[in-house]
C-alpha cells in the first residue's frame, strides 16, 4: 500500500524501511509536517503515517478524505492531535502504536530529576571552562522524598518503580487506578490536591485531555510544596507555562525539566540555530538556571523506535488485508 509518512526523520526512515522489508509497502518519506497547507502532498496515498505535531484537524481530514485516504497510522502513543470523531464521520480509520518501551520515556523522566537535582547541566560546562569550584552545585538525596505520580499507566507505574528503588516515598493520582501501584510499599493513591501539597518532586505521565488541559496553572502552582520539582514528559499544554514561570521566579517552583513545550509544534524536530526564535515565553524560560527543556526527545531509545516501526507497519497491513485492527482509536462515546 502507498502510505505517506509525514514528519520524517532519518531515524524514521531506517527502522521504518527495517520493518517494511517483508511487507513491501510503497512509504513515500515528507519531512514537512501533516497540516491543511501540506495535506496536498498526500493525495493518491490510501495511507498516511504521522507523529506528535502533524495536525489532523477536521480541516487537514477532511482534505485527506477528499484525497482517498482511509487510514491514519500515528507514530505514537498520545492522539490528542487527530480530531477523532471527524476522522471517523468521514470514513477515516485511526491507529496508534499503544505500547512501545514505556522504559523510555519513564528513564527519560529520571535522568531530567537527576540532572536538575545534582545540576549535571551546570557541572558539564564548568568543568570545560576549568572552573571546579562547588558552589551551587548543591542536590539533596532522592532517598526518603515524596514524589508525586500523576498518572499510572504504564509509564507512570514503570517511573514509580524506579523511584521507589531509589527509596521514595510515592503519592499516585489517576483517574482509574492501577492495582500494581500499591503494591509497593510507600506507595498510596491521594486525591490530587493532597498529591501537590505533599510532593517535593512531581512528574506528568497522564495523556492530555479537554478536561486536564492546564492541570497545572498559577492555583495548582500556589498548592505545591515551595521549591516543588515538576517534571513534565508528557504533553505541553498540561503546564500553563506563563504560570510555572511565574512560579520559578517567585521560586515556589524550585526546578522545571519539560521534555514537551504547549508550542512546540513551532519549534520541535528542527534545526532552528540559525534563526531568531519569536516565542518569547519559550525563550524567558529557557533563561531560567534550574529550568532544563529537552525537545520531545523521550521516546528516543532504539528500543522504542524499532517497536514503534514495527507496529506501525503491522497495523498498515492488517489494515490492507482487511484484519482487524489492535490499535484502532474509536472515537469516544456520545456523553462520555
Ligand atoms: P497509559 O494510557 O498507559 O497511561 C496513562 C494513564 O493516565 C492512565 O492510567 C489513565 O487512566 C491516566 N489518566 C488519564 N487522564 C488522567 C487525568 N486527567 N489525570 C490523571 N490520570 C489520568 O499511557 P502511557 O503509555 O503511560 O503514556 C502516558 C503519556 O506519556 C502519553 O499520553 C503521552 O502523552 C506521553 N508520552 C510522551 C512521550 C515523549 O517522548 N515525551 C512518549 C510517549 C508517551
Amino acid at each position: 500500500m502507498k502510505v505517506a509518512v509525514f514528519s520524517a526523520e532519518a531515524y524514521d526512515r531506517q527502522f521504518l524501511n527495517a520493518a517494511n522489508a517483508n511487507a513491501d509497502h510503497e512509504l513515500v518519506y515528507f519531512e514537512t509536517l501533516l497540516e491543511p497547507k501540506t495535506a496536498s502532498l498526500a493525495h493518491g496515498f490510501p495511507a498516511v503515517c504521522v507523529f506528535v505535531n502533524d495536525n489532523l484537524d477536521p480541516e487537514t481530514l477532511k482534505i485527506l478524505a477528499d484525497q482517498g485516504t482511509k487510514l491514519v497510522a500515528l507514530r505514537c502513543t498520545g492522539f490528542n492531535n487527530v480530531d477523532v470523531t471527524a476522522a471517523a464521520q468521514l470514513g477515516i480509520k485511526v491507529v496508534r502504536v499503544s505500547v512501545y518501551s514505556p522504559y523510555s520515556v519513564a528513564e527519560f523522566a529520571i535522568g531530567m530529576i537527576l540532572v536538575l537535582n545534582r545540576k549535571f547541566h551546570k557541572a558539564y560546562n564548568r568543568v570545560r571552562d576549568d572552573n571546579f569550584s562547588l558552589n551551587g552545585l548543591m542536590g539533596f538525596d532522592l532517598h526518603g522524598c515524596t514524589v508525586g505520580v500523576i498518572g499510572t499507566g504504564k509509564i507512570g507505574l514503570i517511573f514509580a518503580e524506579i523511584m521507589h528503588g531509589f527509596g521514595c516515598h510515592l503519592l499516585g493520582y489517576d483517574l482509574y487506578p492501577n492495582p500494581h501501584f500499591e503494591t509497593m510499599a510507600n506507595a498510596h493513591y491521594v486525591d490530587l490536591s493532597d498529591l501537590f501539597t505533599n510532593s517535593d518532586i512531581i512528574s506528568l505521565h497522564c495523556p492530555l485531555t479537554p478536561e486536564n488541559h492546564y492541570l497545572i496553572n498559577t492555583e495548582t502552582i500556589a498548592q505545591m510544596k515551595p521549591g516543588v520539582m515538576l517534571i513534565n514528559t508528557s504533553r505541553g499544554k498540561l503546564i500553563d507555562t506563563k504560570a510555572a514561570i511565574e512560579g520559578i521566579k517567585s521560586r515556589q517552583i524550585g526546578s522545571l525539566g519539560i521534555d514537551v513545550y504547549e508550542e512546540e509544534d513551532n519549534l520541535f524536530f528542527r534545526d532552528l540555530s540559525d534563526t531568531i526564535i519569536q516565542d518569547d515565553t519559550f525563550q524567558l524560560l529557557q533563561s531560567f538556571p534550574n529550568v532544563v527543556i529537552t525537545a520531545h526527545q523521550a521516546f528516543l531509545t532504539r528500543n522504542a523506535i524499532s517497536q514503534i516501526a514495527s507496529t506501525t507497519i503491522e497495523s498498515i497491513t492488517d489494515f490492507q488485508q482487511g484484519n482487524a485492527l489492535k490499535n484502532e482509536i474509536h472515537p469516544p462515546e456520545k456523553g462520555k
